[in-house]
């Protein structure tokens, strides 16, 4: 195997792939070509190519072996991929052509959950998520066994005693230890998210938490009062003078491109598109206002400063591939703009009192997600420690629902699942961030968003694209690598 052949078909493999997302979701291009995409470079995923490189890393010490390691998790999960395409290619289409009836008219599946969002009447509420969840169960859940079923049996073929050893073998990540945190985290916080997402939950929508549902939260975050002070018309404006402040101008980063144009098919979703890392970076936003929209542009922004940003001089391991808990480290930091009191006060405009209450939700939400996705690791190392998911959404009701106090549904069991462990990514990033935050505060102070100080010290981390884990960066600034500590502090509010 001709490894640098191996880096340089890759790289094209990404870029095809990031231009095809890019264009099909940002409603320039209808049809989509994933799957031809793929057969033209399905050679790069072959089992005599996993088994290289697993012989490889295992060979191999120091710089060669991070490299070789994030290039074998590339090649399997394109192995494993490959092994689920028709199924994959199914389960999309089954979605995206489902209707689900809300107040007597067909509406397809997902555009019912925009409608679930904005239905302020629980009784309505909890209607269409009866039926969305029907759906799942009816039309999904077969195929999802079938899908999830066949990569356990994936992982095992490969010589894994399970899903859950794979892909803690292939991040390098200890899985048992994480979830120790998560543990500390989940008691840390109860008390504290019972009484508060409690009393807020009951003051806001009316609903005791005894008698709520996961979908309750997707109105309760909606939280249209906001909408005032998050305008359509100012998000990128913000997002630019955001930056600017850091001394990072938009306007000079031609690499960059920022898709602002209102199409038709567009992705309501801001999201970034990383084409060619650095010369080729998209991103896309449609904006629609409200408190959430201005989170995720400013969540994908942060990925597309960071790989905007990263030194085109880097191996392709290193630009492309490596641990995305760094790059979703970088948008959070961003993100948490929204919880910044001198930011909204200094740039948003907010009154001292507002912005007071804003934070307020905007931790809530924060807390919410925290503890739901650390829940999600305790399930899915249920789900995936052995090949048979049979049985397994009592387990996710439970350990979801006690997480959030909420409760979910059963039949999303398989569906609410991120591959790959993807879930870890963010957990280490929420560490990662808070830690961070924590430097950046200390160095910079309160108003580290206007210093161009704090724009040169991000450019430099930026510019070392995936090369270092946040484990490495932390000891760097001086930490002894991601300490829970710092994310549970963070969390401390008060009404
Ligand atoms: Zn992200």
């Amino acid at each position: 195997m001709d490894i640098d052949q191996y880096r340089k078909n890759s790289e094209d493999f990404i870029s095809k792939l990031e231009k095809e997302y890019y264009l099909h979701f940002s409603g320039i291009k209808e049809d989509v070509n994933f799957s031809a995409i793929y057969d033209e470079y399905d050679f790069l995923f072959s089992l005599d190519n996993v088994e290289y490189l697993k012989t490889l890393k295992e060979t191999s010490s120091g710089e060669q072996r991070k490299k070789t390691s994030y290039l074998l998790k590339f090649c399997v999960e394109g192995y494993l991929q490959g092994k689920v395409k028709s199924l994959f290619d199914q389960i999309c289409a089954d979605e995206a052509n489902a209707k689900v009836e809300v107040d007597g008219k067909e509406v397809s599946y997902r555009y019912s959950e925009v409608i679930l969002s904005n239905e302020a009447n629980k009784e309505k509420r909890d209607l269409i998520d009866d039926r969305r969840n029907e759906i799942v169960e009816k039309l999904f859940n077969r195929n999802l066994v079938r899908y999830w079923e066949e990569l356990h049996l994936q992982a095992e073929n490969l010589g894994f005693s399970s899903y859950v050893e794979l892909f803690s073998y292939l991040k390098d990540e200890d899985f048992l230890r994480l979830k120790e945190d998560m543990e500390m985290l989940l008691e840390a916080t109860q008390d504290m998210y019972e009484e508060h997402f409690g009393s807020f939950l009951e003051k806001e929508l009316g609903i005791k938490l005894e008698d709520s549902r996961r979908s309750d939260f997707s109105f309760l975050r909606r939280a249209k009062k906001y909408d005032s002070f998050f305008k359509k018309g100012c998000l990128i404006d913000l997002f630019r003078e955001t930056l600017l402040g850091m001394g990072i101008d938009l306007g000079k980063q031609p690499n960059i491109h920022l898709d602002i144009e209102e199409r038709e098919k567009k992705s309501p979703r801001a999201f970034c598109s990383t084409v060619k890392v650095p010369q080729e970076i998209y991103l896309v936003v449609m904006p629609i206002g409200g408190q959430d929209d201005y989170e995720a542009m400013f969540h994908e922004g942060g990925h597309a400063e960071h790989f905007g940003c990263t030194s085109p001089r880097l191996d392709f391991e290193y630009r492309y591939l490596g641990d995305n808990a760094l790059t979703e480290g970088y948008a959070f930091c961003f993100e948490h703009l929204m919880q910044d009191r001198s930011w909204l006060v200094d740039v948003v405009g907010f009154d001292p009192d507002d912005a007071k209450g804003f934070i307020y939700f905007s931790n809530i939400v924060k807390l919410w997600f925290l503890r739901r996705y650390a829940a999600k690791l305790k399930y899915e190392l249920i789900l995936h420690s052995e090949k048979e998911v049979f049985g397994k959404e009592g387990a996710y009701q439970e350990i979801l629902s006690q997480a959030n106090l909420m409760k979910y549904p059963w039949e999303t069991y398989l569906k609410d699942v991120d591959e790959g462990f993807y879930c870890t990514n963010y957990l280490r990033a929420w560490i990662f961030e808070a830690q961070l935050k924590n430097y950046i505060l200390e160095e910079f102070d309160y108003t580290w968003y206007k210093k161009k100080k704090t724009g040169d010290f991000l450019r430099e981390l930026w510019s070392y694209g995936q090369k270092y884990t946040p484990e490495e960066l932390l000891r760097e600034i001086g930490f002894k690598g991601l300490q829970i500590e710092y994310l549970i502090n963070s969390l401390a509010f008060k009404k």
